[in-house]
């Protein structure tokens, strides 16, 4: 007998607000990393008022309980959509998977506990049992849909495309985020870290950034990495040794590998990466999983755009064919910069796209089942459904030029050439 879930509050509960903290690149909280797009940040009064950090003395006692989160608990319960978490109802709308979704199956067993304990405004207890900081914005990547604020290799590139110098307040900034390595946050953290059971970091990329291998080897001093399942959002340029020394001191690890297209597509998006490495260090996951400690799981993150929509066949067969034990693709829908939206593609390239990309996941589905067993089969052909419906649901053409003006930047920037990679972008040049 399979036993029945206990149903949500609503339809639009998530239960992340009751359990979880996240912080961007400089400290700025919001729900999750999900609700980041829509630029509402936790803060003291909805739409104003001061904007909570992380790092700040008294950031995630006074965030925690905000006006903004409470009115976000106090929606989520009656069953209202709260702004900040836009993304995830737009993903359900077109019927892919939401992390809400996600992480309400994971904490199904905790909801109404958690929830029971909210009182009439909206306040929980300050209780965090996961946190996910991006560790500032160092990375050895310069992607084409990403910004200074995320890798400040960037810096230049905008700067030259905006025509402001590169030594401007809003870079210079943007050069020196290291919040995460100061003492007073270490204390912060620790005070606040006794009963996490999930730390998950992104950057930047932090398999790069020195400080996260000072939060692991003080979890382990602390005696709480035994407790604490560590994940990652990285590109995977890199695989230092470090990791093989101590992730295995950590409850489980789970490594979620951006990656945006197979070989040059990937090199062109991500650059500039190096496929063979990469290739290779995917391989080298997927053979030490154990060794690594990484039981919690091995997944890629792909953001479907313009530069890799074309293509995305090619990349689901290689993730099917090259490895053991990674789970499909998750196939997330770019939003920011809209330029790069498939959405700006033209009707007769969308709806021979749409033609091309049904196809291939009708005549895949039961080798996916086979791979990766029936609920991932069905994500991925639901998000593969979900990305076609919003590609065909929105005509955003007139950004054609923006995203010539960028690409042809871009381009002269690097010495790359986008037709050599996307031929098929070539109706949009003429
Ligand atoms: S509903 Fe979505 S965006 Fe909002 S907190 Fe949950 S997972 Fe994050």
């Amino acid at each position: 007998m399979t036993a029945t879930k206990p149903p949500l509050p609503s339809n639009s509960f998530c239960i992340l607000p009751w359990m979880h903290i996240f912080a961007d690149e400089k400290g700025v909280m919001y729900p999750c990393c999900r609700s980041v797009g829509s630029q509402l940040p936790n803060r003291e009064a909805t739409g104003q008022g001061r904007i909570y950090k992380i790092q700040d003395l008294d950031g995630i006692e006074e965030g925690w309980n905000s006006a903004y989160m409470r009115k976000l608990r106090q929606e989520m319960l009656v069953g209202e959509r709260p702004l900040p978490c836009a993304r995830c109802y737009m993903y359900e709308d077109l019927g892919m998977k939401s992390h809400r979704q996600s992480q309400n199956e994971q904490y199904v067993e905790q909801i109404d506990a958690l929830v029971s304990r909210t009182s009439q405004d909206g306040r929980v207890p300050l209780e965090l049992q996961s946190v996910d900081i991006r560790l500032g914005n160092l990375c050895n990547l310069r992607c084409r849909m990403c910004s200074p604020q995320s890798s400040k290799a960037l810096i230049q590139e905008w700067a030259d495309l905006h025509g402001v110098k590169a030594t401007h307040p809003y870079f210079e900034e943007l050069r020196q985020l290291d919040w995460f390595a100061q003492p007073a946050f270490w204390e912060i953290f620790e005070k606040y870290s006794t009963k996490i059971e999930r730390l998950h970091f992104a950057g930047g990329e932090p398999l790069l950034i020195a400080p996260m291998f000072d939060f692991l080897e003080r979890l382990i001093k602390l005696d709480r990495a035994r407790n604490i399942m560590i994940s990652y959002n990285t590109n995977l340029t890199v695989l230092p040794q470090r990791v093989f020394e101590l992730w295995p001191h950590f409850r489980t690890v789970r490594i979620t590998v951006s990656l945006d297209g197979f070989g040059d597509i990937n090199s062109f998006i991500r650059y500039p990466s190096h496929w063979p490495t990469i290739d290779q260090n995917l391989k080298s996951l997927d053979r030490e999983v154990d060794n690594l400690n990484c039981t919690g799981g091995l997944a890629f993150n792909t953001t479907v755009q313009i530069y890799n929509i074309f293509h995305l066949d090619k990349f689901i067969d290689y993730t099917a064919d090259s490895f053991i034990n990674f789970e499909a693709p998750n196939l997330s829908i770019l939003s920011f910069p809209e330029h790069l939206s498939i959405r700006i593609l033209p009707q007769e390239i969308k709806d021979q796209l749409s033609i091309k990309l049904k196809t291939f996941s009708q005549t895949r589905v039961e080798q996916w089942q086979e791979k990766w067993g029936k609920e991932q089969a069905e994500t991925l052909a639901a998000a593969i459904d979900g990305i076609v419906e919003h590609m065909m649901s929105g005509d955003s053409q007139h950004l054609i030029p923006e995203f010539l003006r960028w690409c042809q930047h871009q381009d002269q920037f690097r010495k790359q050439n986008v037709l050599d990679v996307v031929a098929e972008l070539a109706p949009l040049f003429k």
